[in-house]
């Protein structure tokens, strides 16, 4: 384990929260050259009333910003490093790769080691294809879904994200409708009116829907954990009754599990409620930190794709040699025997942690978890929907993280993301963690948080 990087002077628990000076140069350049000065929004910082940090380079469950000060990484890349930041085999394996060639454009042995992993993980998907980020494999299968059953509607679920791609960029339209409203300027209406949005675990909605509907859907997609509201199970019942009722009309079950693959279980959530969707699209722990995303399913389905079949999908970068390796060497790690075992254990004690801390600082929360995915809402009683999930105090969120930065700890910038533990948050870790949210906790409910 490394040395502790030095601390902010004094050690005084606001400032690891404040930009230093380095990072506050950087900032001020990146506002001039990028749109709200990042490449991804939630990376700014906005929702929890702080600016971002530059990060230099992480260590295991470490990152280093570039004024040199540690944190203990609660985001993992928002999801792909479950390891932990460089971890050795990953290096190793991306490195080898790197020095034969970048890029070939043409087929390459580690596209068929990671193709044969991912098969082998997924009994459900029968054939893939890798293209380059969630987004990228979700607007695909939505395109193969509609071609497969030659119809044009889609069905999602309120607080469920799945890439940015126009058809899925939609919210629930307001009342009775399910007909989906732009979430985006630039969607147009006529195509959000294409995706219904139903409320998550909500299954007499779905069965209306369906009765009503059913025949014209093409696909249901879902986040089977979601993710993207915070953590939100499934209730018992609501994904079986998804594919009971996709089966019965003829629409596709598609598993986003772009944030649960790998990450729940190493078969993903199919796995752990043994269903097998129809088609399945994964990215993040897949790419082993680099750029990956994949779709597939059922051969019969898959068999349409271009060149087999005439549904067009194409990517110059897709199947990429070093990010292949990556995510063969990462897969490889995780399918040896104890790691989600010991997972479970760091998870539990950790969130657990963070619930007890809250608790005795009398702060109202509720704990969302699913294996090393897990989110505090701050909020009174159960969260099982989007409408619960969006009463969460967000400015209590905002003070938590706040406090919790201050003193070492990175967690989303956001109440409504998912916080990641990885392979390399140890015992002794999650007691640095847990020591830090004591103190965190009480300033929360002191109103506090710098
Ligand atoms: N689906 C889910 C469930 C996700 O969590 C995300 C990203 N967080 C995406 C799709 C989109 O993936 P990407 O950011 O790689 O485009």
């Amino acid at each position: 384990m490394p040395a502790p990087a030095p601390q902010a002077p004094g050690g005084a628990a606001a400032d690891l929260a404040q930009q230093g000076p380095r990072s506050r140069e950087l900032w001020a350049e990146a506002q001039r050259l990028f749109p709200g000065g990042v490449n991804s929004p939630v990376r700014a910082f906005r929702a929890v009333g702080a600016e971002p940090l530059f990060i230099e380079r992480g260590e295991g469950p470490y990152l280093y910003d570039a004024d040199g000060r540690r944190y203990v990484d609660l985001v993992g890349s928002w999801g792909p490093l479950i390891l932990g930041h460089a971890h050795p085999a990953v290096v190793a394996a991306a490195k080898q790769a790197l020095e034969k060639g970048s890029s070939f454009g043409a087929p390459c042995e580690y596209e068929v080691q990671l193709g044969r992993r991912v098969l082998a993980a997924m009994p459900a998907m029968e054939r893939v294809r890798f293209v380059s980020s969630g987004t990228e494999a979700a607007m695909s299968a939505v395109r193969l879904a509609r071609a497969y059953t030659e119809r044009d509607l889609i069905v999602k679920f309120e607080g469920c994200y799945h890439g940015h791609a126009d058809a899925l960029l939609v919210a629930a339209g307001s009342g009775a409708t399910t007909l989906g409203v732009p979430t985006s300027p630039g969607v147009t209406a006529s195509l959000a009116a294409l995706t219904l949005v139903l409320p998550f675990n909500d299954m007499e909605v779905f069965d209306r829907v369906m009765r009503e509907r059913g025949r014209e859907i093409a696909a249901v997609l879902v986040e089977p954990v979601a993710g993207n509201m915070g953590v939100v199970p499934p209730r018992f019942g609501f994904l079986e009754r998804l594919r009971r009722r996709t089966e019965e009309s003829g629409a596709l079950l598609v598993f986003d599990e772009v944030m649960t693959g790998f990450r729940v279980a190493y078969g993903g959530a199919q796995a752990i409620y043994d269903i097998r969707p129809d088609l399945t699209i994964l990215s993040k722990i897949l790419g082993g930190g680099f750029p990956v995303g994949a779709y597939g399913g059922r051969a019969e389905i898959m068999r349409r794709i271009a060149p087999e079949g005439p549904v067009y999908q194409a990517g110059t970068l897709s199947g990429n040699p070093v990010a292949m390796a990556a995510g063969a060497a990462q897969l490889t790690e995780l399918a040896k025997a104890g790691v989600y075992q010991r997972l479970e254990e760091s998870s539990a004690r950790l969130a657990e942690g963070f619930l007890d801390a809250l608790r005795e600082a009398k702060v109202p929360a509720y704990l969302a978890r699913v294996g090393s995915m897990a989110t505090v809402f701050f909020h009174d009683g159960e969260v099982s929907d989007y409408a619960q999930a969006t009463r969460s105090d967000t400015q209590a969120y905002g003070r938590w993280f706040r406090a919790l930065l201050g003193r070492g700890v990175y967690l989303p910038p956001s109440q409504f993301e998912a916080f990641f533990v990885s392979a390399a948050h140890t015992p002794a870790v999650v007691d640095e963690v847990l020591a830090a949210a004591r103190a965190a906790a009480r300033e929360v409910a002191a109103g506090g948080g710098a």
